[in-house]
């Protein structure tokens, strides 16, 4: 193994070409293309694939085009409450944080759970405290809030807190192998539009939204989060290869397809540590990119394969 690979989700959706305006397109493209920059950037220097996985998440958590970090949708109540997590395939460490209401970059926040607690998960305000401590940069939750998704939330309520066929998952995740074939993944989102009761998703649930292990492959999903919990999602998908002997893209499809058995609908991607890449959605489109030391591509439709 001498390559290296990174592939990058921005969510899955009824994403259409006759749907998506020209705007948002390039929008999502330039953000995917800059997320691919800032990690193929530590990949290409020798960097580790964690390293990479953190760039290429805080690109795009930083960019409001996609549900995480500024720009992520809201709950019920009107404000944004983030999950993400962060997973070495070296040794299985892991660090997620859940219903942050003030941290920037919560990738950030998971790492440092994972580097700096002998905890995995951290949530709510003592998610947030533990951020400030490790001076990670705070924000007032309205910087998170962005207009487009107050008209979206008003909508779902408005329509009794159901969501409509135009449903876009704009959770962003990032996997990666590096040089010397460790695989790491990391997904961060805002969840749902109108979630309730502290509702947490399966991205910073390792195995549900997150995972990576070097026997197997790194995973990062998008999509109905309570159908990937039950699911076991990403852990699903790994032990399909290490147990069940399946290659990557076979078990990639089948674990969507229980996924959708359990009546939810998402997306996948996945690297295994000598290179191979896979991706998949059960929905119309899903915000995709990769890039290898000679290749890069970016891509939204399900027409585009
Ligand atoms: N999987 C995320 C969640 O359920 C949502 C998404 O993919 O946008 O929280």
């Amino acid at each position: 193994m001498t390559g290296w690979t990174l592939l990058i989700h921005g969510g899955c959706g009824a994403m259409r070409p006759e749907t998506v305006s020209a705007e948002t397109e390039e929008r999502a493209r330039a953000g995917l293309n800059a997320a691919l920059d800032a990690g193929a950037a530590v990949l290409a220097r020798g960097g580790d694939s964690l390293g990479a996985v953190e760039a290429a998440a805080r690109v795009l958590e930083d960019d409001p085009a996609f549900n995480a970090g500024r720009g992520s949708v809201l709950t019920a109540q009107g404000r944004v409450e983030l999950d993400a997590a962060i997973m070495d395939g070296r040794d299985r460490r892991a660090g997620a944080v859940a219903g942050m209401t003030n941290t920037r970059n919560p990738i950030r926040a998971a790492r440092a759970a994972m580097e700096r607690t002998p905890h995995v998960l951290l949530t709510y305000d003592q998610a947030d405290a533990f951020a400030r401590e490790q001076a990670l940069e705070q924000v007032a939750n309205d910087w998170f809030v962005i207009p487009e998704r107050r008209a979206q939330l008003e909508k779902v309520l408005a329509a009794g807190g159901k969501f409509d066929t135009d449903i876009k998952y704009g959770t962003i995740g990032a996997v990666a192998v590096d040089a010397h074939g460790h695989v790491a993944a990391a997904t961060s989102t805002g969840g749902l539009t109108a979630k309730r009761w502290g509702r947490i998703g399966d991205s910073p649930l390792i195995g549900a939204g997150t995972y990576a292990d070097d026997r197997a492959c790194a995973v990062s999903a998008t999509g109905l989060g309570e159908a990937f919990i039950r699911a076991v999602g990403a852990h699903q998908l790994a032990m399909r290869m290490l147990i069940g002997g399946e290659v990557l893209q076979d078990a990639l499809d089948a674990v969507l397809a229980d996924v959708g058995s359990l009546g939810g609908s998402g997306g996948l991607i996945a690297v295994a540590p000598d290179g191979e890449a896979a991706w998949g959605f059960t929905t119309p489109g899903m915000y995709r990119g990769l890039a290898r030391a000679d290749a890069r591509s970016v891509k939204i439709y399900g027409e585009e394969r």
